[in-house]
């Protein structure tokens, strides 16, 4: 990486190489699929404790608990780390800290807004669809 790679502006450094840009969006998709796997690994464990009939109506409560809160803290820890936009979800836009809101978020905020835009017209759409149908 050259200073070349890199772009600094209002504090902000962000990438303008398009290979190393690539790499980012690689790792952040993997990272992205881990924190998913995991997450459904969760999910199911939650489903195991609450079918298994050997345990206790109490155990099966504090297990499900345990994992409920092992679910949340994942999320919480994924929300807080630089892999997608925290609004869009883009893994490609450089990011930037919203210590406000405890996030990250696209440094395009106008290519953020219209992604936001499109994936609720897209969701509004589909439920016109569902409630005609
Ligand atoms: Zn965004």
């Amino acid at each position: 990486m050259s200073p070349q790679d890199l772009r600094c502006n209002q504090g902000h450094w962000f990438l303008k190489n398009p290979r190393l840009r690539k790499i980012r969006y690689k790792l952040r998709s993997m990272l992205l699929a881990l924190f998913e796997l995991k997450e459904v690994e969760l999910l199911q464990k939650i489903g195991q404790v609450s079918r298994d009939k050997s345990l206790s109506h109490d155990k099966r409560t504090e297990m499900r608990r345990h994992l409920r809160k092992e679910r949340e803290d994942l999320i919480l820890s994924f929300s807080q780390r630089p892999i997608n936009c925290a609004m869009c979800g883009d893994r490609e836009e450089d990011l930037i800290y919203q210590q406000d809101d405890n996030m990250w978020v696209c440094h395009n905020r106008e290519g953020c807004h219209q992604r936001v835009e499109q994936y609720a017209q897209k969701v509004r759409k589909m439920l016109k669809e569902r409630i005609d149908n």
